[in-house]
């Protein structure tokens, strides 16, 4: 299989085996990056935080779902950051906290592009209503909910459509619509029974609440025990069997066989407790708060009452504490990167003077020459010197010879061309790198740069001392190095110097050979 539509398959189903999927998935992403595939490098990495989250290591599996999705942002990469606000909306609910639910729920949805195929769009819908519901807004669900069913349509797989009409009954018997939710089980029964499909364990639990809800407990019972010996072939989610088994108590305990609800709940709360379900474990106490009650034992059912309150803000305050910690450790990766590039900026600049330095220019400009021989477009390297500049220094002092390199270097910065760049090569010796103009363009331009330098008002610097520049300038030629272009400035810099001073001198061959065809012949 094709490496994408393997990742796709595999995050469509993380859930039926979390283990065996994400071992795979470890394998792709080394594939990956032997290829330098980082798009789906990350996608595996995602994979398995999603197993992870799955079999029950939530603050781990948050914090990767965190580095990828700072990851997807910093690359545009919109399918990865739509893909990890949908998990770790799911993660932060299972921590129990359905705020954060629903603002991951909302930015996955937002980041999802219209190409996505209907099918693929089909879970953010999902966990979109799911978070409405959970955040009180049954309404709105139900209107994602039937857009969910559409997209489901597009499917081939009857899972697809189950997994919609569950996870939309589950949501009307929490909002204590339970007639609501039970003609959703009717459609989801009756769309198994057409497709000759079986409800899987997690159905069978959402109907099992349903009939709770509707008073029809003898029913309920049936339904979760199928659930609960179902599950070894069923979805190997690590919440699973403890919610069927909560279910189950409830249900006896509405029987009116307290000693084996008691039994079910005792065995619910070690599963709990063994693999750190809090969010379950907190309703655990609720039931157990039922339990008592139904008993007549009134003080026992009030300290649990209490203990659940307790809790349940725990759980919360943990799930933002969890969220918090993430984001901060997100933020020092954060600074440290933008510490990193300011240091390479700075690495890459002159401090006196500001101007990109020696660093830069051996960066960049064979980079721009090779473009140029590429394009055909002339590229021009303008080497400028300080005229007689140790007279400056002697006269006046070196701080005010400094005072006048900056002066430069300033206008310098205002003259730098489009596309080109100023910079300081060391001492009283500048560089402008100039694309696109012909040689006569190029002469009037640096001939420009030179006036504007000679004639700055530099008497409040230098006093009667003036400040002028030579300049030598040359162009490219395909296959030149960079010293070569250089070389070739610096024979020009030489003859300006040579002949006056305080004037520019261009390649006499460079300006020929950067003559626009039609141009200089009519
Ligand atoms: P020419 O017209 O032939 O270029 O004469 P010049 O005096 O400029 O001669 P040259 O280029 O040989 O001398 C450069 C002088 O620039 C030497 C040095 O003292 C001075 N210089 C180099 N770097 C700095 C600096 O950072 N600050 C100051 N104030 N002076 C510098
Ligand atoms: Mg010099
Ligand atoms: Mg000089």
């Amino acid at each position: 299989m094709a490496r994408a539509a393997e990742l796709d398959d595999l995050e469509d189903w993380v859930g039926r085996d979390p283990a065996g999927r994400s071992a795979r998935a470890v394998e792709i992403e080394q594939d990956a990056a032997a290829d330098g595939d980082a798009v789906s490098q990350m996608r595996a990495r995602l994979i398995q935080a999603d197993a992870a989250e799955r079999s029950g290591e939530l603050k781990a599996a948050a914090e990767a779902m965190w580095l990828i999705n700072e990851w997807a942002h910093a690359r545009g990469n919109r399918y990865l950051i739509a893909r990890s606000h949908l998990l770790l909306g799911r993660t932060y609910r299972n921590l129990g906290d359905v705020a954060a639910l629903l603002e991951h729920a909302v930015a996955a949805v937002e980041a999802l592009e219209d190409t996505v195929p209907p099918r693929r769009r089909l879970p953010y819908v999902v966990k979109y209503a799911d978070a409405l519901t959970e955040t009180g807004s049954i309404e709105a669900a139900r209107e994602r909910y039937r857009q969910a069913e559409e997209l489901a349509r597009h499917s081939t797989d009857i899972r697809d459509r189950m997994l919609v009409l569950n996870n939309h009954a589950y949501a009307e018997s929490l909002a204590g619509e339970p007639e609501r939710a039970w003609d959703v089980v009717r459609r989801m029964r009756a769309t198994a029974a057409a497709n000759n499909h079986r409800l899987d364990p997690n159905d069978l639990d959402t109907v099992a609440s349903v009939q709770i809800a509707l008073g029809h407990y003898d029913d309920a019972e049936q339904t979760i025990l199928v659930a609960i010996s179902g599950y070894p072939d069923g979805p190997q989610e690590a919440d699973s069997l403890p919610e069927f088994l909560l279910t189950l108590a409830t249900t006896r305990r509405m029987q009116g066989d307290l000693p084996n609800a008691q039994d079910t709940l005792n065995t619910c709360r070690d599963q709990c407790e063994a693999h750190g379900h809090g969010e379950i474990l907190v309703r655990v106490m609720q039931e157990q708060a039922e339990l008592y009650a139904a008993a007549g034992d009134f003080a026992n059912a009030f300290a649990e009452h209490k203990r659940f309150h307790t809790a349940e803000k725990e759980v919360i305050s943990a799930a933002r504490e969890a969220q918090a910690r993430s984001r901060q450790a997100l933020f020092e990766v954060n600074e440290a990167r933008e510490e990193a590039e300011q240091f390479r900026e700075q690495a890459r600049r002159d401090p006196l003077t500001g101007l990109r330095n020696r660093r830069y220019v051996d960066e960049q400009l064979p980079g721009m020459i090779e473009q140029a021989a590429r394009t055909g477009a002339p590229l021009w390297a303008a080497l400028l010197d300080l005229d007689h500049f140790k007279r400056v220094n002697d006269q006046c002092t070196h701080e005010v010879g400094d005072r006048v390199l900056i002066e430069v270097a300033r206008l310098l910065i205002d003259a730098a061309p489009v596309g080109g760049f100023a910079a300081r090569l060391g001492g009283e010796e500048f560089l402008l790198v100039v694309g696109g103009m012909d040689g006569e363009q190029v002469a009037g331009y640096l001939d420009r740069v030179r006036a504007g330098i000679a004639g700055h008002p530099w008497g409040p610097v230098t006093g009667e001392l003036p400040v002028t520049v030579s300049i030598g300038a040359d162009a490219a030629m395909p296959g030149s190095s960079q010293a070569e272009l250089l070389a070739g400035a610096d024979a020009q810099l030489y003859e300006a110097k040579r002949t006056g001073r305080d004037r520019v001198c261009v390649d006499a061959g460079a300006v020929e050979r950067t003559r626009r065809v039609g141009s200089g012949r009519g």
